[in-house]
Parts: C-alpha cells; structure tokens; sequence
C-alpha cells in the first residue's frame, strides 16, 4: 500500500516555473557580444519596434523591467505628492511602490471573484478630489472590466496605466492589451510569459508621452539638440529634466526578439495546460478552478486554483507542504497588499478592508504552468492534488 503510493510520486521536483529559452536566443546574445555593442542600441530598437507591432500600439519604449515603466508613466503624467492613485489589493508590491516613490498615495478598490481583477463600482467609490489615477492590473493574465474603467477615468480625468506584467499577448473584447488605456506596462522578467532576464515596456498610442518617457529612462537628456545645432556635433546634448536609468540593454533585447517570435505558441501551450488543470479538477468539491471571462483572451500566465476550507482537514499552507512533498512546486499570488506591514503602517490598511482580495488570497494555490512543463509534468501535478485531496478529504 505505502509502496504504491511511493512509486506515484515524481522522480524529480517540478519548479514553479522555468524559462524557455531556445538556440536563436543564445546565437543571439552571442552576435550582441561580439558586436561590441551591449547597452541600449540597434537590437533594443528593434526589439521596441516589433514589440509596438505586436502590441498594435503606436509607440514603444524599452525599459529594464516593469517596475521602470510603471513608475516612469507616473512620472510622466505628472503625478506627484498629494496625488491619490486607485490599484488593486490583488497585485505584486511594485505596482503600489512605485506611487509611493512618487509621494502619492496608493488608494486600494477591491476586486470581483468574476475575474479577480479590479472592481470598477469600488473604484468609482474611491473617486476624491485627489484622485490623479488608476492602475488597473492584469491578474493572471486575464484583462480587466477596460471600458468601464475608461468610462470613469474620462468622467473623472483621470490617467489610466494599465499593469499588464501578466497579460502580454491578452486581448480585452478583441483589442490587444496595450492599445487601450493612456500608457501601458510590461514585464519581461525571468518567470514571466516572455522574458529578457530583467525588462519592461511601455506602450502608448501618445507619441509625446513616449518621447517623455524615452529621455525619462536615459538620465532626462534631450538630443533633440542635435538637430537643432548640428554645427556643436554629436557630442552635444541637453539635460531637460532629472531622469532614471532604466534603460534596456541589448543584451536582454536579443533574448526578447525571440521571445517574442515564440510568445503566441507560449501562450497557446499554457492555454492547453491550463485548460487540462481546469477539466481535471471540474468535478472535484475541494477544488475550485479559476474563473475565465468569455470576451477576453487570457495570457494565463498563472494558474490560480483555490481550496474550498470547509472540504479538507488541512489549511493552504499545509496543503502546499503536501506539494512539496510530492516534489510539486508552487506559489501564491498575491498576498494582498493592505496585508504587508508597511501598507498598514503607512496608509492604516488592515485586515477587513477588501473581503473580496482576501478570500482569494486565503485559499489560493498557483500550479506551474509554464512551456518547459510537458504533459506529463501537467498529469503529475493533477495526480498530486488529488492524492492530497483524497488524504485529508474531511
Ligand atoms: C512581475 C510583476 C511586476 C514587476 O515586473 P518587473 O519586470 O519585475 O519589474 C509588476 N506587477 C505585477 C503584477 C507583476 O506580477
């Protein structure tokens, strides 16, 4: 009997997740380096042009992660002490940091257990003279209520950034994400749908503001000059604002070319992965499978499933341990952020604030889902929560 159940177990632990990078991305790097040019340069400007095609956008700018983007649109639209920006609970720190790196304070509207997204009537709640902006985030790669929080935000004139870490490749109601909202972030981090190692983007349909955040990443210098005193030469320059340096590298722009090439069959394999977790698990009490909106493309980047507590003998974290065991990887997205020490000591948030992002937080468990995973990784890990499922059924 505890032979049996032994031989079930996988040989190997199963990451979380792994990126996939292939031959092209390393033949690629390698060109980069024996170019001599490893900053910011043609291949990063490549990468920005096929990227703003893809995307459908008008413009692109390559930045090194998510977190610079999200932060240089704040910037850029201006927001600054005083100012109140509305976000989610449900998201990773950065998306709440980078308001406060610019003294503003981040507001925080609970979601819907439709989608696990941002609830546009707790937004409108929200609304105070103050309010500059909202940064409606992606959950797991599936968008947003968009036209309603368009809707609000033009009412109120408000900046709309849309925190797309999750959802490269995702479409709202037929229209690509990225094209929708005043200015939009990407992420390329290493765990992410695509990857660069470390590396963002942002999109906008608003040439100015691209062309504000493009000087923003390199220090705030301005070569519009050239143009204007081509007798001073190409060593001449102008500092017009006191900018970051988030520029991407070309290093990480030739794994993003790539990646890019190979994003859409990427998201089709996590689509099929996701979609064999959700029919094995379709009939099971203890478990429910995440929701999915019918006029979205979702770029499930995250397999979120939940416990039913009521169902099982074993809390979340135990049943994580159990994973472990069965040499499954796993995580949990998000601990809310009105959970964290500095969000309550800071802005006075609590437990009891957002009932909706806590009782997805409580009971929520992230699978690996990810291209390097193969069928057999996926029935592994079914196989696994239905033997901890089967064990501590109550
Ligand atoms: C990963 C992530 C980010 C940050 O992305 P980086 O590229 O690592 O800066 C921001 N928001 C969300 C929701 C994320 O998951």
């Amino acid at each position: 009997m505890l032979k049996t159940q032994e031989t079930q177990v996988r040989d190997t632990f199963l990451p979380f997740a792994i990126p996939d990078l292939g031959d092209e991305e390393i033949q690629e790097v390698i060109d980069t380096l024996h170019s001599g040019w490893l900053s910011v340069g043609p291949k990063t400007k490549e990468f920005q042009a096929r990227f703003r095609d893809y995307v459908g956008s008008a413009e692109a700018v390559a930045v090194n992660s998510c977190t610079a983007a999200l932060h240089l649109a704040l910037v850029a639209a201006g927001i600054g002490e005083g100012d109140e920006v509305i976000t989610t609970p449900l998201t990773f720190c950065a998306t709440a940091n980078v308001i406060v790196h610019q003294r503003a304070k981040p507001v925080l509207a609970d979601i819907r257990m439709e989608d696990f997204n941002i609830d546009p009537a707790q937004i409108e709640a929200k609304i105070t003279p103050r309010t500059r902006a909202i940064i409606p985030v992606h959950m797991a790669g599936q968008p947003c209520r968009m036209d309603e929080i368009m809707e609000i935000a033009r009412r109120h004139n408000l900046v709309v950034i849309e925190d797309a870490a999750h959802a490269i490749g995702a479409e709202y109601k037929g229209r690509r994400i990225g094209t929708i909202a005043d200015m939009t972030a990407f992420s390329f981090y290493a765990t992410k749908n695509m990857t660069t190692g470390e590396g963002g983007m942002l999109t906008t349909n608003d040439t100015e503001l691209a062309a504000t955040v493009n000087r923003l990443s390199l220090h705030g210098i301005s070569r519009d000059a050239w143009a204007r005193y081509t007798e001073k030469g190409s060593w001449y320059y102008e500092v017009v604002a006191p900018g970051y340096k988030y520029n991407m590298t070309d290093m990480a722009a030739a794994l993003g070319l790539h990646q890019l090439e190979k994003l859409d069959n990427f998201i089709a394999l996590r689509e099929r992965f996701a979609n064999m977790y959700t029919e094995a698990f379709a009939e099971m009490p203890e478990i429910l499978t995440p929701p999915v909106l019918s006029d979205i493309k979702h770029a499930w980047h995250l397999y979120v499933m939940r416990l039913v507590p009521e169902t099982l003998t074993i809390d979340r974290a135990e049943f994580i341990t159990e994973l472990k065991a069965e040499k499954i990887g796993t995580s949990v997205h998000f601990i809310p952020l009105h959970l964290h020490p500095f969000y309550q000591n800071e802005f006075g948030y609590a437990r009891g604030d957002f009932p909706v992002a806590e009782a997805v937080y409580d009971n929520a468990i992230s699978l690996p889902l990810y291209t390097r995973m193969s069928e057999e990784d996926v029935y592994s890990v079914i196989k696994a929560v239905k033997r901890i499922v089967d064990r501590y059924r109550r």
